[in-house]
């Protein structure tokens, strides 16, 4: 996201870009894309072809500082188009302002008529509010971040993932494990989420972390952190995962439960298909809920490695608020105790204080929230693990059932939002 804090140009060519694909007579698709400079005109028309399946468009154009249109159909063009517009956003840098989306406009060979536009958030906001607008994203599902994610993993299963290609940017968070930081990965031209964690161990211990990790490679679920690997250096771990530009979902104040509610379906399908490959996550909180402009939601941080989970244990010792009584009473732990810690994760903070102190599970203020809502929550937290649905029973559950529409706008509109006051407030980071 906040690519406008980077002083030099280059450093901010390698970050996000959101191409706002202007549809005649019917408003605007964002699109965000990870590495402008890497772009190819063939991939935009890809996208275009998406946004207006029953046109066939063979160029686009965009508007110079005169607004006269130019015509893009080269890759030399593009590079072109692409320089002009780094040059507008140094501009509105320098002068404070926000960064306006690089907008283009289709050219179709055949009248469009009636697209099928259902599923991508269309923006439909004209005159000068646009200028205003934060920088939406699409909701194109996509084939577009698709083959990206697969070209990164494709870069990165022949072995190149090392630290001399990675440059480290912002820090992104502290755990009681280790920091997080915002990377370029050089090669690829991708940004990453890397975790860096100190582990004084041996390096058969080393080994066996390393081959316990491999089966996040075979992870495939659109509700879990793509991964793309990991390494030692002396004597940390740098654990590479794909960045969420919408950050954790703990650093969000009063979730709307539609939003809530469509972010709960994605943890609950998460969870499932880790549980389906035999994964315990072992540590669901929000901060572990990762969410993005596109509207996707995923589960990170997730215990596959137990020599990992050890070795951290090792430097730290404690419990959270999220942990099922069982657990903290040193009983077994099993499915069931990720869904106390699903339910309590859905919960405001001051009913989470309550529930340490009490002897009763909490239970939600009524009125406030729906009654499948309170429901859900109140059946993952019943204090006998046997007592808490099953996966199965939590995705037949009706508030899960309720907001299971595959509706990844409202996600999306909310953590563009909520991003933009963040920004508005305390100024890019
Ligand atoms: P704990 O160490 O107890 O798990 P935590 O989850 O807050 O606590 P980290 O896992 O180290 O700590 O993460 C720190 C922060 O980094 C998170 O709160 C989150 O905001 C951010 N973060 C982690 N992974 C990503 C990612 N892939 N994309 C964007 N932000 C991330
Ligand atoms: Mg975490």
């Amino acid at each position: 996201m906040l690519w406008l804090a980077f002083g030099p140009s280059h450093a901010m060519e390698n970050q996000v870009l959101v191409i706002r694909i202007k549809i005649p007579n019917r408003g605007a698709v964002d699109w965000t894309v990870n590495s402008g400079p890497q772009l190819l005109f063939r991939d935009v028309l890809d996208v275009i072809g998406q946004v207006l399946p029953e046109a066939t468009t063979t160029a686009f154009e965009y508007e110079d500082e005169d607004g006269d249109r130019i015509t893009v159909r080269s890759d030399e063009e593009m590079k072109a188009m692409l320089s002009y517009y780094y040059s507008t956003v140094m501009e509105q840098q320098v002068n404070g302002q926000l960064i306006e989306p690089l907008q283009i406009f289709p050219r179709a060979c055949k009248p469009p008529g009636e697209r099928n536009i259902h599923g991508l958030k269309v923006n439909t906001r004209a005159g000068p509010s646009q200028h205003s607008s934060p920088a939406i994203s699409d909701a194109l599902p996509s084939n577009s971040l698709k083959k990206s994610s697969a070209e990164l993993k494709k870069i990165l299963a022949n072995g190149q993932m090392n630290e001399q290609d990675i440059r480290y940017r912002d820090t992104l968070g502290h755990g009681n494990g280790g920091t997080v930081y915002k990377a370029y990965h050089v090669p690829s031209g991708k940004i990453l989420a890397v975790k860096v964690i100190l582990l004084d161990i041996t390096l058969e211990l080393q080994k066996q972390i390393m081959s316990e990790l491999e089966i996040l490679y075979k992870c495939d679920s659109s509700y879990i952190i793509g991964f793309y690997g990991a390494f030692f250096v002396e004597n940390r771990i740098s654990i590479c995962t794909e960045f969420m530009d919408g950050g954790s979902l703990d650093v969000y104040r009063k979730i709307p439960e539609h939003v809530l509610g469509r972010i709960a379906v994605a943890v609950v399908k998460g969870l499932t298909y880790l549980w389906s490959l035999k994964i315990l996550h072992r540590d669901v909180k929000p901060s572990n809920m990762l969410v993005n402009t596109r509207g996707q939601v995923k589960l990170c941080d997730f215990g596959v490695s137990t020599q990992l989970v050890n070795s951290i244990a090792k430097t730290y010792v404690g419990t959270n608020a999220y942990m099922a009584p069982e657990r903290i009473s040193g009983e077994q732990y099993g499915i069931h105790s990720d869904v106390w810690s699903l339910g309590i994760s859905f919960m405001e903070p001051l009913q989470l204080l309550q529930c340490i102190v009490d002897e009763d599970s909490p239970v939600l203020p009524v009125g406030e929230f729906s009654e499948p809502f309170v429901h859900f929550i109140t059946q993952c937290m019943r204090k006998q693990p046997k007592e808490r649905p099953a996966p199965e029973e939590l995705m037949g559950h009706p508030f899960i059932v309720q907001f299971n529409d595959g509706n990844a706008t409202v996600v999306s509109m909310w953590v563009c939002r909520a991003l933009e006051e963040r920004r508005s407030q305390h100024g890019p980071p």
